[in-house]
């Protein structure tokens, strides 16, 4: 059997902030027992709410950069002045025993995981409009604007890069964007590619004479 066939695919999900990608990734977590996500190594602060090890591995910029030189990660980049990365042990091991993987990451590391991994399946989230992007990420007015401006800034930027995805979900109503994920998800473990290995013997009986 072809070993590349059998192993989990890897989705690559990014979006701009205030899309939805979060809560929509742990609803696909939920909904199917057979998709894991990669916890991403940072340097940023932990926020209200978040815990080391669940949400991000939390590390020093030094930790970080002694696991660059190691060559650790399969992608990483720094993001609002922050490093962010991916463990290439995990994401192997995991997709090696037939598992499939998402990374939630930034346009950035998603172009890196492209190149080294031309089989996986991108998938982009955007909110139904511009200006309810802008309701989301200006919050309940409390953060100062130059804050709210570099938001909306960092936000652009990472639409820009949507075309480069094979999929585009909208979140305009979360059941909906949900259920096109996990159909996204789905149409993937049907691909002849999957489905002639699991389904060889099949074929072949269907193939035969009498
Ligand atoms: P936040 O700090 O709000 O959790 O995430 C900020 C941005 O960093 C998001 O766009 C998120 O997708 C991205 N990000 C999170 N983990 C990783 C990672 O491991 N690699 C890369 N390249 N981006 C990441």
């Amino acid at each position: 059997m072809n070993q590349a066939t059998e192993q989990g695919t890897l989705f690559v999900i990014s979006a701009p902030s205030g899309a939805g990608k979060t809560s929509l990734v742990s609803e696909m977590l939920r909904n199917d027992s057979r998709l894991g996500v990669s916890i991403s190594h940072t340097t940023r602060a932990m926020r209200e709410g978040e815990q080391d090890g669940v949400n991000y591995h939390f590390v020093s910029r030094d930790s970080f950069e002694a696991m660059i030189a190691r060559g650790d990660f399969l992608e990483h980049a720094d993001v609002f002045g922050n490093y962010y990365g991916t463990s290439q042990v995990w994401v192997r091991e995991t997709l090696a025993k037939g598992q499939d993987v998402i990374l939630e990451i930034d346009w950035q590391g998603a172009q890196q995981v492209r190149r080294l991994m031309p089989d996986c399946v991108g998938i982009f989230i955007v909110p139904p409009s511009a200006e309810i992007l802008r309701e989301r990420l200006t919050g309940r007015g409390t953060d100062a604007p130059e804050v709210v401006e570099r938001r909306l800034l960092e936000a652009r930027e990472e639409c820009r890069h949507a075309v480069e995805f094979d999929y585009l979900v909208v979140n305009d109503v979360f059941e909906n964007a949900l259920t096109d994920l996990l159909a996204i998800v789905r149409s993937q473990r049907l691909s002849m590619n999957r489905q002639r290995n699991r389904h060889g013997e099949l074929l072949s009986g269907l193939m035969a004479a009498d």
